[in-house]
């Protein structure tokens, strides 16, 4: 990747406040081992990722609701080298699709790349990281 490419792949930093705060209600409930989702109070749409405005109605209301944190593998995709020097090699990465039918992107936990199926049945699951960071991940539903 060159600089030029880097630098259009990047948000200008004036608007990684307005993103960083469009999130924040969001990773606040991961905080208390809950998930709350953004949805337009306009057409309620959910808005994943969160934003300041929906792109289908362009109605800036919105409402944060909580969600079960159950649902299905919709797809997943499994790097041979990790894109991160955070993660291990080989890194997986799952799709969810929510009961309520939002779409979430993060890590399987205890479920090995054989066992993966698309419509497995899996639940949020919480890593509190550090006292700044708790991360959401899925494991295979009880
Ligand atoms: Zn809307």
């Amino acid at each position: 990747m060159t600089a030029d490419d880097e630098r259009a792949a990047t948000p200008h930093p004036a608007l990684w406040g307005v993103l960083y705060r469009s999130s924040m209600p969001f990773w606040d409930s991961v905080k208390r081992h809950e998930l709350e989702l953004q949805r337009c109070s306009g057409c309620q749409r959910w808005l994943t990722p969160p934003r300041p405005m929906c792109p289908n109605c362009q109605s800036a209301e919105s409402e944060w609701v909580k969600v079960s944190g159950n649902g299905t593998i919709y797809s997943w995709v499994t790097y041979a080298e990790s894109p991160h020097e955070g993660f291990d090699s080989p890194h997986t990465v799952v799709l969810v699709e929510l009961d309520e039918g939002p779409r979430l992107v993060s890590m399987p936990v205890d479920i090995p790349e054989a066992d993966l199926e698309i419509g497995m049945r899996v639940s949020v699951l919480y890593e509190d990281i550090d006292e700044d960071l708790t991360l959401f991940k899925f494991e295979r539903a009880a």
